[in-house]
């Protein structure tokens, strides 16, 4: 079967980026207002996404939040587990499992996360461009407005706008804050004088200054431009990644509708619907392109026009390469079940290392160039030092319990067993046993670390004895 090209097989629009205008300016794109069922779903998932961002930070478990990303101190508090400092294998293990997802992510499901869950998208074109068209209208007339001299009305407009954009970019920078502090925190502070707080009061004019720029000014460039997953797009997707794409085999050749004319072309009717909702100026109909954010705008205005003119909607959808080549709607091939099972699994087991971690992290080690001591009393004693880490966000009581009940703990000094959160004790510790129950040079010992009744860690050291 002979394939169909796409039309602009040449390439040539890739030779021009869409955001700059031949002579170097800056292209300002006017979307028009998406409508239609894709919009549609996407406005609740929206709201969804804004109830879960908003509320999270204040959901606690067992008093602590459920989430805090603290990246000034390094805390992590994720779904009520407490990472700290001591975790860095953990977050490293985290990280290597998020870009892991995101590869096997990206090559199954495109960008639906661009399009869907990104904060950008979802705060550009769900938040800060609706404000837009209700103040300014749709873009026909924001155009006409810009053009428009200074009066009275462009002022009010102009003005409310950015006005309203400066009060969201303020709620999302303490919305971000809240993330990385905590309410609670960020309460007292808010309650507290600002001079107290200086430095975390200038943090929240930057992160405002910051987002209004990115929504007011940036826009579609954060994603095209400043992005480095948009840009990484090329590498992670093949012929099956799940995309908005236009069906070439249906579409071309491409023709303008003409009343009472006998239509032999294909369905695409050059009705530029499709670019002119496109936010980021693109023209679908080019191919999968990297300034495509997967926002569905596209298929709503397409499947507008082919329902007005009679034909089956659909000619811009969510499908891959190969399908429209092998005309198939099959999207769940046995490489994206694959994939699948990858990903779960790899979440599993860090899901499994997260929750199963100890609370402690203790090192026990005989102390360097000591030899054992044959007591008076029919003991022998080894020295030993142990440090113990708390890696949880609250205090313990941690206690060291040998698994021998005829050998004693002699603790040197008086140590604070009060561990606050993230907290480290060190000390020495000589660990005496009778001499009967030692029958060879070297025996290997166990030794528990508890809280409570709680058994946090079990330890394994070797005590060395005269050989007999
Ligand atoms: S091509 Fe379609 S899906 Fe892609 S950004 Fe433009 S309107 Fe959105
Ligand atoms: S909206 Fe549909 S019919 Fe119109 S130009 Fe785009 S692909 Fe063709």
């Amino acid at each position: 079967m002979k394939e169909k090209q796409l039309p602009n097989s040449s390439d040539s629009f890739r030779d021009q980026f869409n955001a700059v205008s031949e002579d170097g300016k800056r292209n300002w794109f006017y979307p028009q207002q998406p409508q239609g069922k894709w919009h549609d779903r996407r406005v609740w998932f929206t709201v969804g996404i804004l109830l879960i961002l908003f509320v999270l930070p204040f959901l606690k478990l067992n008093g602590q939040p459920l989430i805090l990303l603290n990246v000034v101190e390094r805390k992590f508090i994720i779904f009520g587990v407490f990472i700290g400092p001591q975790d860095y294998w953990l977050f490293g293990l985290s990280m290597l499992s998020f870009m892991l997802f995101i590869v096997l992510f990206t090559s199954i499901f495109g960008r639906l996360w661009c399009g869907w869950a990104c904060p950008q998208t979802v705060f550009m074109e769900m938040i800060f461009r609706k404000i837009e068209y209700a103040i300014e209208g749709d873009s026909g007339k924001q155009k006409l407005l810009n053009k428009a001299p200074w009066n009275s009305q462009k002022i009010v407009k102009k003005g409310s706008k950015y006005l309203i954009f400066l009060a969201v970019s303020f709620l999302i920078a303490n919305l971000l804050l809240s993330y990385v502090l905590g309410v609670d925190e960020l309460s007292r502070i808010i309650h507290e004088p600002i001079e107290d707080h200086l430095s975390l009061f200038g943090g929240i004019v930057i992160f405002t200054l910051v987002f209004y720029f990115n929504f007011a000014w940036l826009r579609d460039q954060a994603c095209t431009v400043v992005c480095p997953y948009g840009r990484l797009q090329g590498v992670l997707m093949d012929r099956n990644s799940i995309v908005v794409a236009y069906d070439y085999e249906r579409g071309e050749p491409r023709e303008k509708l003409r009343r009472g004319q006998d239509r032999s072309a294909g369905d695409c009717i050059s009705c530029y619907q499709c670019v002119s909702v496109c936010p980021t100026g693109i023209d679908i109909r080019n191919g999968t392109q990297m300034e495509c954010i997967n926002c569905t705008a596209c298929i709503d205005a397409c499947d507008h026009i082919m329902d007005k003119v009679g034909l089956k909607p659909g000619l811009i959808r969510y499908t891959s390469e190969n399908a429209i080549i092998q005309k198939s709607k099959r999207l769940i091939t046995p490489r994206v079940i694959g994939y699948m099972v990858i990903l779960a699994l790899v979440w599993s087991v860090l899901g499994y290392t997260l929750v199963t971690r100890s609370a402690t992290q203790t090192t026990l080690f005989r102390a360097p160039g000591s030899q054992y001591i044959d007591n008076a009393n029919g003991t022998i004693s080894n020295l030993y030092t142990y440090k113990i880490f708390n890696k949880t966000n609250h205090g313990i009581r941690p206690e060291i319990k040998l698994d021998m009940p005829e050998a004693r703990l002699q603790f040197v000094g008086q140590p604070d067993w009060t561990l606050p959160a993230t907290g480290m004790l060190e000390g020495t510790v000589f660990i005496n046993i009778p001499k009967t129950s030692l029958n060879k040079r070297k025996t290997k010992i166990r030794l528990y670390v508890y809280d409570g009744q709680e058994k946090l860690e079990t330890l394994e050291t070797t005590f060395m004895a005269p050989a007999r």
